[in-house]
């Protein structure tokens, strides 16, 4: 294969103090040996480090003051010969480096095509390789954790186990259509209860998929509710809380405000309709329409309402807009309402999430983020103690294969002829080993890479 280049790092102007040029191919230790001068007596061995400087091949321009990492073939990332240049992270210097890499006989690498060289020379599976890609996304411990499980093979290695089992029942079948004379005849019952065994263990996998699907992507929460209800007073206190990593991004909208936090783990996006002060007619009317535009896109709304005034009008006609949505009723400012009458503050008895707080002085918000866990927790038990969590592309695959075995099952009930089992469990074999990459196409590979970043 060629050999590939690119810059490894992040490149951000001013700010990286070390930035990489990473190559890989059976040219990268030629490439490296024509640009880099190692001063004294330093020996190129594989997995060492020189230090030196980067010139011109030419000119012999100074380019960088660098180290030079060597790992050749087959202890790399890639299994290939791979080098690294650690410059300094300025990156005029840097895109320097890459282009005299690609002057001298590279090319410059696609997204995430060191990260295909090692699958394609069998160093990662598939589920491997993704969680890579997860694990420079992930917004999260949590999701972070779940990654690095994946990358162990933790995710692999339950996919493999029922790709043999169901390669195990073919294999009987297969042998009961080819030498029926000399064998026993075939315990139906016991091939069904073989694939209901795998079906159940297949299901378990699968059930990660939500959890994967909450930790990659997130959770999106709307606090609405009607002016002065302390909405942003709920996200100030949320923010500060030792519980919470708040990074503030500028909100997509003008009038919305948007803050990143981890509840229970898992990211949480909180977009509050923030600006709205006035009390006039006109300007509430606006408030509750943004209210409704963010709630519209989140999965959890949080309706706040003032214990002190209780249920209103305003916050009646809100609560139309966002009931069909999972929702949690905050009753805020409780520290102004006496113990008992709190209890007897009005709302719909079709909400069933209430909490109540008194943000001002952090009072509930633990109660809350119990209560965002608990709306959103779609695991059962099983799946709970497993640490991996499957994507979108392996749940729709372990969904092909969950198919595909029901199928065979009903095949045996029906009394259909063996070959028609033979062809349900190919299916299901062969979407088991889509996800690990073992039967995949070209185009999955593409689709799957190209959501990589360059030099990863
Ligand atoms: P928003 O318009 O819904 O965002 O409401 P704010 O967060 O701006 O709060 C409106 C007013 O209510 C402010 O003066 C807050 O200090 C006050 N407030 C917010 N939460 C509480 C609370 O829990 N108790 C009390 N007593 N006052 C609160």
């Amino acid at each position: 294969m060629d050999t590939i280049a690119a810059i490894a790092t992040a490149i951000v102007p001013q700010q990286g103090s070390v930035g990489i040029v990473r190559m890989s191919g059976s040219e990268s230790m030629k490439i490296a040996t024509t640009l880099f001068h190692a001063p004294g007596q330093q020996v190129w061995e594989t997995h060492r480090i020189l230090y030196g400087y980067i010139r011109h091949p030419q000119t012999g321009q100074l380019v960088d003051e660098a180290l030079l990492l060597i790992m050749k073939a087959p202890r790399s990332y890639t299994r290939e010969d791979v080098i690294e240049f650690h410059c300094h992270g300025g990156i005029i210097s840097i895109q320097k480096v890459l282009q005299l890499c690609i002057e001298a006989g590279a090319r410059l690498a696609q997204p995430g095509e060191f990260t295909l060289r090692a699958f394609l020379n069998g160093r990662l599976d598939l589920t491997q390789a993704e969680s890579i890609a997860e694990l420079v996304g992930s917004q999260s411990p949590a999701a972070a954790q779940v990654a690095l499980a994946g990358l162990q093979g933790k995710l692999a290695s339950p996919i493999r186990r029922l790709r043999a089992d169901c390669l195990d029942v073919l294999a009987e079948i297969e042998a009961r259509i080819d030498f029926e004379e000399d064998l026993p005849p075939l315990d139906e019952s016991e091939i069904s209860q073989k694939i209901d065994s795998i079906l159940n263990d297949l299901s378990i996998v699968l059930g990660t998929a939500n959890r994967g699907e909450l930790l990659r992507t997130g959770l999106k929460v709307a606090i609405v509710g009607r002016p002065n209800v302390g909405k942003s007073s709920l996200l100030n206190a949320w923010s500060r809380s030792d519980r919470a990593i708040v990074t503030e991004l500028p909100g997509t909208t003008r009038d919305v405000v948007e803050s990143h936090l981890v509840v229970g783990g898992i990211p949480v996006q909180v977009l509050d309709t923030a600006g709205i002060r006035e009390t006039e007619d006109r300007v509430e009317k606006i408030g509750v329409e943004r209210s409704y535009g963010a709630a519209k896109s989140a999965d959890l709304v949080l309706l706040t309402i003032d214990a002190e005034a209780g249920w209103t009008e305003l916050d009646e006609f809100i609560y139309e807009q966002v009931k069909h949505r999972s929702l949690i009723l905050i009753i805020n400012k409780v520290d102004l309402v006496q113990g008992e009458l709190i209890k007897s503050i009005f709302y719909p008895e079709t909400i069933k999430n209430i909490v109540t707080t008194a943000v001002i002085n952090n009072e509930g918000i633990e109660d809350l983020e119990a209560a965002i866990i608990k709306a959103v927790n779609l695991d059962n038990v099983e799946v709970e103690n497993l640490d991996f969590a499957v994507n979108q592309r392996q749940a729709a695959a372990l969904r092909r294969a969950k198919i595909s075995l029901e199928q065979c099952l009903n095949t045996i009930k029906n009394n259909l002829p063996l070959d028609f089992w033979t062809i349900d469990l190919r299916g299901a074999i062969y979407a088991l080993g889509e996800v690990t990459g073992e039967d995949v196409t070209e185009s999955v590979l593409d689709r799957i890479f190209s959501r990589f970043c360059i030099g990863k």
